[in-house]
């Protein structure tokens, strides 16, 4: 079955509940995420602390990227929460009854946005958001269409699952006839990532003036911290431009789902994988398994790339039979829970994927 979709009642709220970010639910993976663990980390789940100051504003972001962008921007005096719970897949989640709560009680509410974002919408347009500031990270920049590569899984239109994969087929209302999937992970460029920064700085201070009792220099504030930190992500997309400007290849293979379609297009890469990044399967055919062998092999690349969260098993076996490295390229859906703790943010995970491109292209 697809992602779990049921409905319950908070308060006057009936809410279909639906998916995070560009997943669909088959990814989940028990070796990554069950259940019960999710259950554990959610008590843990950092949720904004109104108790400590009421008179903040109070942040919430879906995932990952944007939680760090608001946390930066905000830098201390707004009280900014993620939905998942740091180590949790961000594919498989699912929102609580609390997290529902937690939303309709932010000032700022950050969320990807498009067409698998469909329960937020669900959920916001069964709110009073007049008082809310809503940013959706898919309007803050210019989309591209999702793709499908030569030997990805889903691309053959003759498989049950061509290039709409399943969308069409949702749920939801409206106009199913010309659907566009568009590729989601926007914040894995960091030239977008300056855009949403400014746009999330941009609805902190709007929030901030609302609150009458709030201090309206902090909105001053927002905007002198999104500065620097836009600053921050030039010198990042300067890192990148430097690795694959000098590369002496420009061709990445993914044993694993692939959400950087914004960052290779950025950089002029190319790219082969065994599932689009919004892909359900994690089980590749020996097809798609093959291809990729065969890729690693004939254009002697010698790194075999994984996503964060992900079981790597795919990633191992290519690795095994071509004797590639295995390294991580982290889209920043979500991080673990010792890299939580450990502070990290998008940049410092970003640093890294710099670091490991350039081991894949020099
Ligand atoms: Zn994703």
């Amino acid at each position: 079955m697809r992602r779990i979709v049921s409905f319950i009642a908070v308060g006057a709220l009936a809410v279909v509940f639906g998916l995070s970010g560009c997943g669909r639910g088959e990814s989940a993976d028990p070796e990554v995420y069950a259940p019960d663990e999710a259950l554990a980390a959610e008590s843990q789940t950092p949720k904004p602390d109104a108790a400590a100051d009421e008179n903040r504003i109070s942040v919430v972001a879906t995932i990952f990227a944007p939680f760090d962008f608001a946390r930066v921007v905000a830098g201390g005096r707004a009280n900014v929460a993620m939905l998942l719970s740091p180590g949790m897949e961000s594919h498989s989640y699912e929102p609580t009854p609390q997290d529902i709560i937690t939303i309709q009680n932010a000032d700022v509410f950050v969320y990807i946005g498009g067409e698998s974002d469909a329960w937020v919408d669900r959920i916001l347009g069964s709110m009073d958001t007049d008082n809310m500031e809503i940013v959706a990270l898919v309007d803050c920049v210019t989309l591209v269409e999702e793709e499908f590569v030569e030997g990805m899984e889903g691309g053959d239109s003759d498989d049950g699952h061509g290039h709409s994969h399943d969308h069409g087929n949702d749920s939801h209302d409206g106009d199913d006839g010309d659907e566009v999937a568009y590729d989601e992970h926007v914040w894995t460029s960091p030239k977008n990532a300056m855009l949403i920064v400014q746009r999330i700085a941009d609805a902190l201070s709007d929030a901030e003036s609302r609150k009458a009792a709030s201090d309206q220099t902090n909105a001053a504030a927002y905007q002198a911290n999104a500065t620097t930190y836009i600053e921050g992500l030039g010198g990042l997309d300067a890192a990148f431009r430097t690795v694959t400007d000098t590369a002496v290849r420009h061709t990445i293979v993914f044993g694993d789902r692939f959400p950087f379609r914004y960052l290779t297009d950025e950089y002029g890469l190319d790219y082969f994988a065994a599932f689009s990044g919004c892909s359900t399967d994690t089980e590749p055919s020996a097809r798609t398994v093959a291809f990729l062998i065969d890729k690693i092999m004939h254009e002697e690349i010698p790194v075999v790339f994984h996503i964060e969260l992900s079981n790597e098993r795919m990633a191992d076996t290519i690795s095994a039979e071509t004797g590639t490295k295995k390294l991580l390229l982290h889209a920043c859906h979500n991080i673990t829970r010792d890299d939580f703790e450990a502070g990290l943010g998008y940049m410092d995970l970003m640093i890294r994927n710099v670091d490991a491109l350039r081991e894949a292209l020099h």
